[in-house]
Formats: structure tokens, sequence, C-alpha cells
């Protein structure tokens, strides 16, 4: 692992002509701090208790119970004050997409909500925070239960994701920069959602300065042992928003770090991933990579850890409020040999639409 401050002097170096240069901290205004406090495992708890219900039918790409689910984040996201994000007056925003098996198409929508920043100049740049809320659906087959529920995968990125928004929605000194929150459609089907959002963003993504996605953020059997405390960020040391997250992680005593092998291994394995092939710094963060029900029909609510769950989700939370909070840009580790074509990403995208 790199030392932190290598690594700010670097980027300071590189990057002095773009950005006043401000060292990292993840300590929080008190405030902020009570509102890290209102995220609690009850409040995880009824959101993945609920996406993950047997009624919703597995959330499959699209359905009528990915219909209801993006009416319940919708609905969470209005308790948070958010602004519809998806369009004029609208939180959803999406495409026809065809049912699995068949030539039939039916609507499926990202869940898009927007919290204002307060800073005259940083407001006009956004940070992202996603979770995709679909899963495998039905699947007919031998067994009895032949809905695939996906609690931790990702009901627990989701929950997360609504948690967060309303902890920053409850601040009256708003952060400086801009967060958009937004629920991913059809990552089961091939990231649809995450690559329709980039393709139909609510801002101009020259100004989208960091993501950060939230998968299997509720279960701590990993397959390879227990990982109680402990969160991995993918592509860790690709961007500063992983140094963020792991300054965030050990100000919470929450270890946000690296995982030998998947850390690498996953970058391209979820919705982050659209982002980082436009350009923009982008990670997933999860307490297991593979974890015993994973893709089966009893990934259920019952079985995530929500104790160590609401410890992720407060540490991640830290992370973003840093990154909102700061004047400081996060980029591409210029050093590392796997940034080079996101780094290259980012300049076509400068390139193609003028800063303002
Ligand atoms: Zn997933």
């Amino acid at each position: 692992m790199r030392a932190p401050k290598a690594t700010f002097l670097v980027a300071c170096a590189f990057f002095a002509a773009f950005a006043p240069c401000q060292e990292w901290s993840a300590k929080l205004s008190p405030e902020q701090e009570a509102a890290l406090s209102q995220i609690t495992e009850n409040g995880l708890r009824a959101h993945v208790s609920f996406l993950a219900a047997d009624i919703l039918e597995g959330r499959g790409t699209p359905s009528r119970g990915l219909d209801i689910a993006a009416e319940y984040i919708a609905a969470q996201f209005r308790r948070a004050g958010l602004e519809p994000g998806g369009g004029t007056n609208t939180f959803f925003q999406g495409e026809q997409v065809k049912k699995r098996g068949s030539e039939e198409r039916a609507h499926a929508k990202n869940v898009v909500g927007i919290l204002r920043g307060s800073d005259p100049i940083l407001s006009e740049t956004y940070i992202v925070v996603g979770a995709h809320y679909d899963h495998l659906g039905v699947r007919e087959g031998p067994e009895a239960d032949n809905i695939f529920n996906g609690a931790n995968d990702d009901a627990s990125g989701t929950a997360a994701l609504i948690e967060m928004a309303i902890a920053m929605g409850s601040l009256k000194q708003r952060p400086k920069r801009t967060v958009v929150f937004v629920a991913f459609y059809g990552e089961e089907r091939g990231m649809l959602g995450s690559r329709f959002f980039v393709a139909n963003p609510p801002m101009p993504l020259q100004r989208c300065v960091a993501m950060i996605n939230l998968e299997h953020m509720g279960r701590t059997d990993d397959v390879e042992g227990a990982t109680d405390d402990r969160g991995y960020v993918t592509g860790f040391g690709y961007s500063e928003v992983s140094d963020v997250l792991a300054l965030a992680g050990k100000e919470s005593g929450f270890d946000l770090g690296s995982h030998a092998r998947n850390s690498d291994a996953f970058f391209g394995a979820s919705d982050n991933i659209s982002f980082a092939m436009q350009g923009i710094p982008s990670h997933t963060v999860c307490t297991a990579f593979i974890f015993p029900d994973y893709h089966k029909v009893s990934d259920h609510w019952e079985q995530l850890n929500y104790p160590n769950f609401v410890k992720a989700v407060r540490a991640v939370c830290r992370a973003l409020f840093t990154l909102v909070g700061s004047d400081r840009t996060p980029r591409w580790m210029p050093d590392h040999p796997r940034t080079a074509r996101y780094r290259e990403a980012w300049q076509r995208l400068v390139d193609r639409i003028p800063a303002q």
C-alpha cells in the first residue's frame, strides 16, 4: 500500500494547475457526526427486508417487482429531501428493456435524487453515490423457492444508499459539492442502468468528480473467511477516492482497504466501471466479494450482519462527507500502471465538453 503522504505530494505536483491542493481530512463537524449516528441497524434492516421480500419477486429487469422497488426508493429520496434528478419533476429515468428469454419489452428505470451543494462554485461539481437495486428475478427450477431475493446483492447497497441520502439530507449546513444518489436497474443484465445514466446524465459528466458504488455491504461471511470490521475497495490505489475511503475507514475504526487479488479483479465487475470508462474516478465498496448464498435463492435479508453493516455504511458516508466538503478534486493516480486508460478517458471527456 502506498504511503498517503507521498501520494499527496505527487498528486499536488501533477494537478496544481487544476485544483487547489488541500490535504484530505476525514474529521467531520459535530452536525455531520450527529448525521452519521442517524444511520441505524434498524433503518438498514427495514430497507433490506422490504426490497428483498418475496412479493417483489427478485426485482428482475424489467419487472413489476423492480418497479415497486423503484417507487420505494423514490419515496425514501423524498423523505431525505432530495430533488428529483431523473428529468423534469421525476426521480426516474430509463429505457425499454427486453424481458429475459422474450421479445417483449418493458420500461426499466434508474432512481435519481440530487442534494444541492452550498458553495457557489463547487456546487456545480458532482459526486455520485450508486447501488444497483435489481437482482435476478424468478427462475423456474426444481426448488420450492424460486425467488432470487438478492438481499445482499444488492438490496444491501441500496439500503446503504438510502440511509446515506437521509443522513446527508438532514444537514442544515449543506456540504460544498452536489451529491447525486442513484439506484441502478439492470446491473445483472450487463450494467444497463449505469450505462444509461452516463449516456443521459443529469449534469455534464465532466463536472462529475468522483463516484462511489455500494455492493454486498451486509455479509461478513466471505467464502475466504470472516470479514468483520473490514470492507474492500475495488481498484484500490487507482485514484484518490480510494485514499479518502481508507482515511475515513481509519477515522471510523472500520478498515476500508485493498484485497490482494479481488480489488483489481472486481474493478470492472460492477456499475463503477461505467463511470471509470468515462474517466471519472470511481470504485465499488463491499464487505464480502463472494458469500455462500451469492446468486442463490437463499440470499435472504435475515442473513446479513447488521451490527457490522451499520459500521460499514457510516465509514463510507464519512468518506462521502470528506469528498463533498473538500475543495480538492480527486484524481486517478498518474503513477499507477492500471490507470492509463481511465486517465485517457478523463482527458477525452474534458476535451469534449468545454469547462465553464
Ligand atoms: Zn451486485
